[in-house]
């Protein structure tokens, strides 16, 4: 808190309150903590995922490729800049991408593969940057919920051509409002999305592409920057936090998150599947028990009214389909303590007895 403190009075003091050095600093801290040469901050998650799409020149005519099974923000900014969301169907055990079906949906209009690393834990990465880089794709990263998330080695964001990550309240890393921020090593990409966020200027008050207001503050930047270097240890939080359900609800008729080999899950989410269409009495019973549940995502995006002219219907993607009636996502949260555990698998013992 002093260090917050801090940071808020000399905020107040230098005047700045948009872009500037308190941006600056927390994109190089940003970068270096990613493993990748640029980060550039941008005004939200979403805001990040289209200033992605407008720095490659996606638009009307374009397919871009990614889950039916994620928020709103992915499938929205794919739309927003009038490209095509093609859909294909998850892995029931990851929730991500089925890397094998996003091959076949690969057409000649498709400009990019926009995986996204649901709930803390990367998208099958190695075969589709394979596939990507064969086919000429460019592939951007819904890095959202996964930031210290890695895959062989590689941090969520340095895997595809560009990352996009999100520092809402909900997020591993969190500002007291709304963030996001692109992560690249692509150096003339950097240069666009830091143009295109700030309305396509440079120098001011020559719009040589059209951007829009992405910018992030130095409020929170300033926010971030202090909790950055707390980041890997409430990772490491949360991880024993999972690894603590996994070995206490293992009896129960619940199927629990794993990791995948190679990969380390950040838990953004602990997401069970309840089988048996028990999941809404279960949380049901939760709540009964002063327990807070989440549905993360009750509908997916290919049945969504907004993107009905997109032609899909129920049938279309049973995986997800399937997955959405199935989930509940338990609490866990770095500072979570043991006996706040013990009573959320005590209330879900309670409910399978
Ligand atoms: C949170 C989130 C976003 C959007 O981020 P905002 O900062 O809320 O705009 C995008 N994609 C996914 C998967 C998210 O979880």
């Amino acid at each position: 808190m002093p260090r917050l403190r801090e940071g808020f009075e000399a905020m107040v003091q230098s005047g700045g309150f948009v872009l500037g050095p308190v941006v600056e600093k927390f994109e190089r801290d940003l970068a270096a903590y990613c493993g990748v040469a640029h980060a550039v901050g941008m005004s939200s998650g979403t805001d990040a995922l289209l200033a992605a799409l407008m720095a490659f020149g996606i638009g009307a005519g374009d397919e871009v490729i990614t889950s039916p099974f994620t928020f709103f923000a992915t499938v929205g900014s794919i739309a927003r800049v009038g490209a095509r969301p093609v859909f294909v169907d998850i892995d029931p055990t990851t929730f991500n991408l089925d890397a094998a079906l996003v091959a076949r949906a690969v057409t000649s209009r498709t400009k990019s593969i926009m995986p996204v690393h649901l709930f803390g834990q990367t998208a099958d990465m190695t075969p589709i940057m394979d596939l990507a880089r064969r086919r000429n794709i460019v592939v951007i990263e819904d890095a959202a919920q996964a930031i210290g998330a890695e895959d062989t080695a590689r941090r969520a964001g340095s895997i595809g051509d560009v990352g996009c990550l999100s520092f809402y309240p909900s997020k591993n890393l969190s500002c007291m409002g709304d963030g996001g921020g692109c992560t690249t090593n692509d150096t003339d990409l950097a240069e666009r999305l830091r143009v295109l966020r700030n309305h396509g200027q440079k120098p001011t008050y020559h719009h040589g592409m059209i951007g829009g207001n992405f910018r992030l503050d130095a409020f929170q930047a300033m926010v971030l920057g202090v909790k950055l270097p707390h980041l890997e240890g409430w990772t490491a939080d949360r991880r024993r936090h999972a690894e603590r359900y996994r070995q206490r609800l293992s009896r129960l008729s619940l199927t629990l998150p794993t990791e995948s080999p190679g990969k380390r899950h950040v838990y953004n989410q602990f997401t069970v599947r309840v089988p048996g269409g028990r999941r809404d009495a279960l949380r049901e019973h939760l709540t009964q028990s002063g327990i807070g549940s989440q549905v993360y995502y009750p509908k997916p995006m290919h049945l969504q009214p907004c993107f009905a002219e997109l032609g899909y219907k129920r049938g279309d993607f049973p995986v997800a389909e399937a997955t959405a009636e199935q989930v509940v996502s338990l609490p866990i949260f770095p500072e979570m303590t043991a006996d706040q555990q013990d009573e959320v698998i005590a209330a879900l013992e309670r409910f399978f007895a």
